[in-house]
């Protein structure tokens, strides 16, 4: 049974089939699923949810596939931590890391929006997964394309991260680095698609690929009790997930799962933030840029959802940061020494302008706020080469391990 009505215009409302579509024939406008919500509501509650096992097809009413999912039944249902020493370290009341970081299968949010497009890439036929990537969604669409039997071809940037390189190989699909920007990419995906029409997840599959974001933002409402935070922070590439966090809050209220609002704040890298210049600039206009930061897995300079991302910022009476590569790895490197979780530098994004947003009074150190972690930083580990000091090298010799505690000038107590 499925609550999906028809792909939708954003801009002019005209209803298409729920095909493999994405772009609006009259306006040009990104097409979005709508769904019946009267309907759901009549079959779904809170505790029908609870009952269900922890993963995000626990929300499947909401999601648009029409069967049963096929892929990525396991992703999802991260766990969301009350980070009480890094409240201390910041010196506010709540704060919350939804974590990402440990998403199955491939460890970052994209397995989320992956296993909604293959799923329904299956649905409509298509034999052939692929994608245009910064990183993160080369290993999921590799990875669960592999999984569910489809072939898959994987562009990305040659110059990305080796692990994301590596760990998108490893299963085995055809991957070619394009040498180029993510933009670059993105342009030959596009014609490729066109040409071939295989299932880009992210561009004629984007409508369908897209709505598997909201599970991120409807599992931090369960996990906080059914309750909203008062303030969210989202990284941002293309600019999708902080929308989608946007609907899944509406669509809660809508459902009388929760009552309220959420603030929505942005994060960006310093070397890469049209959109957070946007909204600085009190702008609607998106200006593209030449992306030139450590956080390669936000480095999209004409991000396809830009013009939404800062609607919502504004409308949801939020703002955005951004943030230098150095106060990037700083946040990383906070994160893991206060609460013991190694995020990728997309991670120290969202810390790193959470701190700064915090530090100007945009959010309160009284309200709740809830920070997205969504990759591991076992992924990007060049962004640290350098920047942590290496392990102290010794012989296998008690002696010399006794002079080195005693260098450290630490007392340590001794049994004899
Ligand atoms: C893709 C990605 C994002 C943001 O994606 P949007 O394009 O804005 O939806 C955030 N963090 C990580 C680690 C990503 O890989
Ligand atoms: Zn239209």
């Amino acid at each position: 049974m499925s609550y999906m009505k028809a792909l939708k215009c954003r801009e002019c409302g005209k209803e298409y089939p729920k095909e493999a579509l994405h772009v609006c024939e009259l306006c040009f406008g990104p097409l979005e699923v709508a769904y019946e919500y009267d309907k759901i509501k009549s079959v779904l509650s809170r505790e029908i949810i609870e009952k269900r096992a922890p993963n995000m097809w626990r929300y499947k009413e909401l999601l648009p596939i029409e069967g049963e999912p096929t892929v990525g039944a396991q992703v999802g249902f991260t766990p969301l931590i009350k980070a009480n020493n890094l409240a201390k370290a910041l010196g506010v009341k709540e704060i919350y890391i939804k974590n990402d970081a440990v998403n199955y299968p491939t460890l970052s949010f994209k397995d989320r929006v992956v296993s909604v497009a293959l799923s329904r890439a299956r649905e409509l036929g298509f034999k052939i997964a692929a994608c245009a990537s910064t990183g993160n969604l080369a290993n999921s669409v590799a990875a669960n394309a592999a999984a569910c039997g489809m072939e898959s071809f994987v562009f990305i940037p040659s110059d990305l991260e080796q692990t994301k390189i590596l760990g998108t190989l490893v299963y085995g699909g055809t991957v070619v680095g394009i040498k180029g920007t993510y933009d670059e990419v993105n342009r030959l995906c596009s014609e490729i698609a066109g040409k071939y029409g295989w299932a880009f997840v992210n561009i004629n599959i984007r409508p369908y690929y897209a709505e598997g974001s909201k599970t991120f933002g409807y599992e931090i409402a369960e996990q906080l009790g059914w309750k909203l935070p008062q303030n969210i922070v989202v990284p941002m590439a293309g600019g999708s997930l902080i929308t989608k966090i946007h609907k899944a809050f509406k669509e809660l209220n809508i459902l009388g799962f929760v009552n309220g609002s959420s603030k929505v704040f942005g994060a960006q890298a310093a070397g890469c933030s049209p959109i957070i210049n946007a909204v600085k600039e009190g702008t609607e206009l998106i200006r593209p840029v030449r992306p030139n930061t450590i956080a390669k897995s936000l480095a999209i300079g004409n991000p396809a959802d830009g013009y939404y991302s800062a609607k919502v910022m504004r409308e949801s009476g939020g703002w955005g940061e951004s943030v230098t590569d150095e106060e990037i790895i700083d946040a990383m490197k906070l994160m893991a020494e206060t609460e013991g979780i190694f995020a990728e530098t997309a991670g120290g994004v969202t810390l790193g302008s959470t701190i700064k947003l915090i530090e100007s009074g945009h959010i309160s150190r009284d309200e709740s706020i809830v920070v997205c972690v969504t990759g591991n930083g076992l992924k990007t580990q060049e962004a640290l080469q350098g920047k942590i000091n290496p392990p102290t090298i010794i012989n296998a010799r008690l002696q010399e391990f006794d002079d080195l505690v005693k260098a450290g000038g630490k007392e340590y107590a001794v049994k004899g």
